[in-house]
């Protein structure tokens, strides 16, 4: 792909952006660093419906760094309500105290730095240091990684080689606003450029080789989900809904409120414990202070 083909590619997947700009409570006007890197981490495991209905409620509750970092245990994972995957209420809360302890409560730009947070990795931190920040960096999620392979290479990220899409997404990076060009691929890759894609509605059409070789909807279907009713997930979710609405609870307790099975609540009880969300106290369970 040529300069002169980037350029218009870019110009289009902006217009096409532009109207989705502000869609979602993280995106608009005033949003800092801190913001950002809340909506990183909740959207890593959590579609993005859910997560906008719960971001704002989270930022009300600690709207900056060191409040959060100054909240018990418990308190976050309350806040977390609805978004699941609990570990990351407590990955969050440890990198807030790790970003005062270490850097005067302000969050780092730097890439390297911010993989060093709990919770952080690759993805996480290069999206924050380009929607935050400004930098140029590639935020390879799935989608983006679905909608650089399938443009530039011709074919499935699976069918493909890490390497060459990455370098491919960096090429289409817009240097002038790498934060937004981010955020636009990723919208495209969750709306139009699906697993299944829908060409016919694509800004990217005109230049793309995966369209231009006749593959579109032939070669993937969408992956299956592990199935969540009878998974550990479930469990877990809710003895964290029960704890969050009672002072403790014991495994009797447990299993009557949740209407799951003695085994299921105490293997599940116990991954709680040793991931720092619940705690337990004597023949009791509560929510980690
Ligand atoms: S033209 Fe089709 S395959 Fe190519 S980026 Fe758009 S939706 Fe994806």
């Amino acid at each position: 792909m040529t300069a002169l083909e980037i350029s218009p590619l870019r110009r289009a997947l902006r217009a096409w952006y532009r109207p989705r700009r502000e869609g979602y409570p993280w995106r608009r006007q005033g949003t800092g660093p801190y913001a950002v890197l809340v909506s990183e981490v909740m959207l890593q495991q959590t579609q993005v419906a859910r997560v906008a209905s719960a971001f704002e409620g989270f930022l009300r509750r600690f709207p900056d760094v060191s409040s959060l970092a100054a909240a018990s245990r418990a308190d976050v994972v309350r806040a977390w309500a609805g978004l699941g995957y609990h570990r990351r209420a407590v990955a969050l809360h440890e990198t807030a105290r790790t970003i005062v302890r270490m850097h005067g409560g302000t969050v780092p730009p730097d890439p390297r730095a911010l993989r060093q947070l709990p919770g952080v990795g690759p993805y996480t931190a290069s999206a924050v240091a380009a929607i935050a920040f400004g930098r140029p960096f590639v935020a390879m999620d799935v989608n983006v990684r679905r909608v650089t392979s399938r443009v530039v290479l011709g074919r499935e990220p699976e069918d493909g080689n890490g390497r060459q899409i990455a370098t491919a997404a960096r090429l289409l990076l817009d240097p002038r606003s790498p934060g937004t060009w981010n955020q636009a691929m990723m919208d495209l890759g969750r709306e139009v450029c699906r697993p299944v894609p829908r060409c016919e509605v694509c800004p990217l059409e005109r230049w793309c080789r995966f369209r231009d070789a006749g593959r579109p909807g032939t070669t993937t279907t969408a992956r299956k989900q592990p199935a969540f009713e009878g998974s550990n997930r479930q469990a877990r979710g809710r003895i964290v809904a029960v704890l969050r609405d009672r002072p403790s609870a014991g495994i009797a307790g447990l299993v009557a409120a949740t209407g799951i099975d003695v085994d299921r609540v105490e293997g599940a009880a116990a991954g709680l414990v040793r991931d720092g969300i619940v705690e337990r106290r004597g023949r009791s369970f509560r929510l980690a202070r």
